[in-house]
C-alpha cells in the first residue's frame, strides 16, 4: 500500500528515497520537499533556529576555505575533466536530506548535467552546495592536507565540525516535523 503525505496527489516520502538510489531520483526527492515542505520546515522554530546557524557556520567555514587557498585547489582540480578529487561516484554520496537543506540554505535543484565522469555539483568556480557529503569534509588529498596543517587548520576544523553537529541536528529535526506532517511513509 503507498502511504499517501498530506496532499493526496503526492505520495509520502520513504527513508529508502531520501537516502538512497541513484543521484537523479535523489534530486528530485529533493525539489518535490522543496516545493511542498520546506515552509512546513521553516515554520518550526528549532528548525529555523538550526538552519540560520547552519548558514552562519557554513559561510563562516566557506570563507576561511577560500582564504587558506583551499577553495581555489578544488576549482582548479575540478575543471581538471575527470573532475579530480570530485568525480561523479562521490556525487551518489549525497542524499535528498542533505540536498533539501541545502536548498534551504538557498541551492537550487536543477537537471543534472550530462557530464559524468565529474560530479554532478561540481561548477566552474568548484563545488555548487553550501552542505557537502561528509566524504567530501575529509580533504582527503596531498595538497588540501599541507594547507589544512597551515595557520587556518584549527579554525577550519572547528568549523567543519560545527558544521557537522548543526547539520545533524537539523537532520533529525526535519524528520520529525516531516513525520509528525505525514510527509514520511511509516513516520
Ligand atoms: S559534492 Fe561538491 S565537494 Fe563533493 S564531489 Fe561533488 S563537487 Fe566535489
Amino acid at each position: 500500500m503507498t502511504l499517501l503525505g498530506p496532499n493526496p496527489s503526492q505520495p509520502a516520502v520513504t527513508l529508502e528515497a531520501l537516502y538512497f538510489g541513484p543521484i537523479a531520483a535523489k534530486v528530485e526527492v529533493a525539489a518535490t520537499l522543496l516545493r511542498s515542505c520546506a515552509h512546513l520546515v521553516m515554520q518550526d522554530a528549532a528548525c529555523a533556529t538550526l538552519v540560520a546557524e547552519l548558514a552562519a557556520a557554513t559561510q563562516a567555514l566557506q570563507s576561511l576555505l577560500s582564504t587558506s587557498g583551499m577553495t581555489a585547489q578544488c576549482a582548479a582540480c575540478g575543471r581538471r575533466a575527470d573532475g579530480g578529487c570530485c568525480g561523479a561516484w562521490v556525487a551518489d554520496q549525497s542524499d535528498a536530506m542533505l540536498l533539501f537543506v541545502n536548498g534551504l540554505l538557498g541551492w537550487q535543484p536543477a537537471a543534472l548535467p550530462d557530464r559524468r565522469p565529474t560530479c554532478a555539483f561540481l561548477g566552474p568556480s568548484g563545488c555548487s552546495l553550501r552542505v557537502k557529503p561528509f566524504l567530501c569534509q575529509d580533504y582527503d588529498c596531498h595538497a588540501l592536507s599541507a594547507m589544512i596543517d597551515g595557520a587556518d587548520g584549527p579554525g577550519i576544523r572547528h568549523l567543519r565540525a560545527a558544521c557537522a553537529a548543526h547539520y545533524l541536528a537539523l537532520e533529525q529535526r526535519t524528520l520529525s516535523v516531516l513525520g509528525q506532517a505525514g510527509w514520511l511513509a511509516g513516520g
